[in-house]
């Protein structure tokens, strides 16, 4: 069994993909060609953005996305202690100052009271200059931006959407990556719309910043001529092969791999809400589910479900082990698991089980009974 299945997702779609893949080869535009341009327009319109812009991966999209805005030294980047590295670690590398904050237990997302305390705090101390939120989609949950949109406002900061996690989710109908100023994907092959290798993608409605970021990745250089290098970018780049495995690929999503998702979630759900904490996903949210995430009671009991599944062939994953508070990089912070107990409460207890949309009703049921005999 496997915790995504790749393969199988593949199989289904392999007279497409092999067909693009094979026209890429032969076109002899291997980077940023044609089909990338048709993938930026595919992806702005189901987003629900005017501009995308693809990149290398889901880190430079966050790292150009606060390039586009001069983010740099001197300035705070509120983010969710509980994420991938990449969404502190964007800030970082540009010399800004990432600012953890605790997540809310019931959605595993950015708090927005512990953002707002934090922002104060960072008001209050007067080093900083607040200047963005990267508030996470975990797990394809969007984060709370009809609380966080008010907070960013209140405080005039802009907002960055870290959907690396998210494409495919909706709050009231509106789509991931739609959220706040600027958003970011991921295409890395496990997220929910991945490709085969790295690829990501940055989406605003600001022509200007679009402007911007098609420079940024390009080494800064002016639309007209590329030997002409107006400021310091990165060579950030979408691979034409890797566009033409994403277009059919995000066909499928549109068409039926977000909705199955959503059914294996309801499966799962109704199986096990009445013997373990299931994931919450508040009203009018809707996710495009990265990852199915239990929690259970404890350590001892989520490492000793962990292992007796391992036995019956049925692999699990903890997102994530560790807080970011809790990296030996950012062990110059100085913060301690009591100043962010929900996150330090989540690294123990949760459980993520295999999830994607072509798992099979038998393979899901498997797993649900293995699951209720080992609780
Ligand atoms: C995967 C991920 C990223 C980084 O994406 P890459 O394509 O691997 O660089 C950033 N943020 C979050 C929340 C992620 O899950």
């Amino acid at each position: 069994m496997e915790f995504r299945d790749l393969k199988k997702q593949y199989q289904v779609l392999k007279a497409e993909i092999d067909e693009g893949v094979l026209a890429a080869m032969a076109s002899g535009a291997y980077i940023l060609g044609k089909p990338v341009q048709e993938l930026e327009e595919k992806l702005a319109a189901y987003a629900g953005r005017k501009h995308c812009v693809a990149v290398a991966n889901g880190t430079d999209a966050l790292q150009l996305s606060l390039m586009a805005y001069d983010v740099g030294p001197g300035d705070a980047v509120f983010t969710s202690d509980f994420t991938y590295f990449a969404s502190a670690g964007s800030a970082s590398i540009i010399g800004a100052t990432p600012v953890l904050v605790d997540i809310d237990p019931a959605t595993f997302n950015i708090s927005p009271e512990d953002l707002e305390k934090k922002i104060q705090a960072v008001l209050a101390e007067g080093k900083l200059t607040p200047k963005f939120i990267v508030p996470v989609d975990l797990f394809g949950l969007p984060a709370d931006f009809t609380r966080i949109l008010p907070i960013a406002a209140k405080y005039g900061l802009k907002v960055l959407e870290d959907g690396a996690q998210g494409f495919g989710g909706a709050i009231n109908g509106k789509r991931a990556c739609s959220f706040g100023d600027i958003s970011t994907t991921s295409f890395f092959p496990a997220k929910p719309l991945g490709c085969y290798g790295d690829g990501g993608a940055i989406f605003t409605d600001d022509d200007e910043i679009d402007a911007r970021l098609r420079s940024l990745r390009a080494q800064g250089k002016s639309p007209a001529d590329k030997y002409d290098n107006r400021e310091i970018g990165m060579n950030s780049r979408l691979d034409t092969l890797q566009a033409a495995v994403l277009l059919p690929k995000l066909r499928a999503f549109e068409a039926y791999e977000v909705e199955a998702v959503n059914k294996v979630a309801d499966t799962y759900t109704a199986a096990l809400k009445d013997k373990v904490v299931t994931p919450t996903i508040p009203e009018g949210f809707y996710s495009s589910w990265a990852q199915y995430t239990l929690m259970l009671d404890s350590k001892e009991t989520r490492d000793r479900v962990q292992k007796a599944l391992k036995a019956k062939g049925i692999p699990t994953m903890v997102y994530y082990p560790r807080g970011l508070h809790q990296q030996a990089a950012y062990a110059w912070m100085n913060l301690s698991d009591e100043a962010f107990p929900h996150t330090t409460k989540a690294t123990q207890c949760v459980l993520s089980l295999p999830m994607h949309p072509y798992m099979e009703p038998d393979e899901q049921k498997y797993i649900i009974d293995s699951l209720l005999e080992v609780l």
